[in-house]
């Protein structure tokens, strides 16, 4: 089984390091083409800066087929900046980052912690995995899910992590915390 990441910028060899020690060199595939894309069985769309990720999606053309599979029941899972490309709906600094995936019933505010607490880490319980070393950097969060969203994970106000059938959305960075166990539950999501 081959695993994408989408590849344009941001925390990419990251997840892809993860991949391959799960499952074995050479599972994970960089994709910036629809050609990539072809190869493999699950993506992951890390994180980095959105407006950049969406503009190089949407140009490749990787945007529009990406879209596609998310709507039939190709596993997508979004971290950070990954997880407002999949939103539906956002706040007026997502606006800026230009059309969304918009496969997931959530409203994501970008940037939501602010300044004052810019980056963070918490342990955090994330329904299905258990207690998580959760690291935060400039992260976005889900105001509201809705329709055939549910929220796996709350901080506060927040929630900073999301499900919806083969579709799955962190507002953090599981690929910096040492732990294997939320790409191990993605890969599970891989039929
Ligand atoms: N703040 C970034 C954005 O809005 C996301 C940060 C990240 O992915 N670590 O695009």
């Amino acid at each position: 089984m081959k695993v994408g990441v989408i590849a344009f910028q941001g925390a990419v060899s990251e997840h892809m390091h993860i991949i391959d020690s799960i499952l074995g060199e050479g599972s994970s595939v960089a994709v910036r083409s629809e050609k990539e894309l072809e190869k493999v069985s699950a993506v992951i769309i890390p994180g980095g800066e959105s407006t950049t990720i969406g503009k190089l999606m949407r140009n490749s053309g990787v945007f529009r087929k990406l879209k596609q599979l998310g709507e039939s029941d190709f596993p997508i899972w979004g971290t950070c900046a990954g997880m407002i490309m999949l939103a539906k709906e956002g706040d007026e600094q997502v606006e800026r980052t230009g059309e969304l995936l918009g496969l997931m019933d959530m409203r994501v505010k970008r940037n939501a912690f602010g300044r004052q607490r810019e980056s963070f880490e918490e342990e955090l319980n994330i329904a299905g995995i258990g207690r998580y070393h959760c690291i935060f950097i400039r992260a976005p969060a889900v105001e509201k899910v809705y329709g055939k969203c549910r929220a796996l994970a709350k901080f506060g106000k927040w929630i900073v992590a999301a499900e919806q059938g083969n579709l799955l959305a962190t507002a953090f960075h599981p690929e910096l915390s040492g732990n294997f166990k939320f790409h191990e539950y993605f890969i599970s999501k891989v039929k």
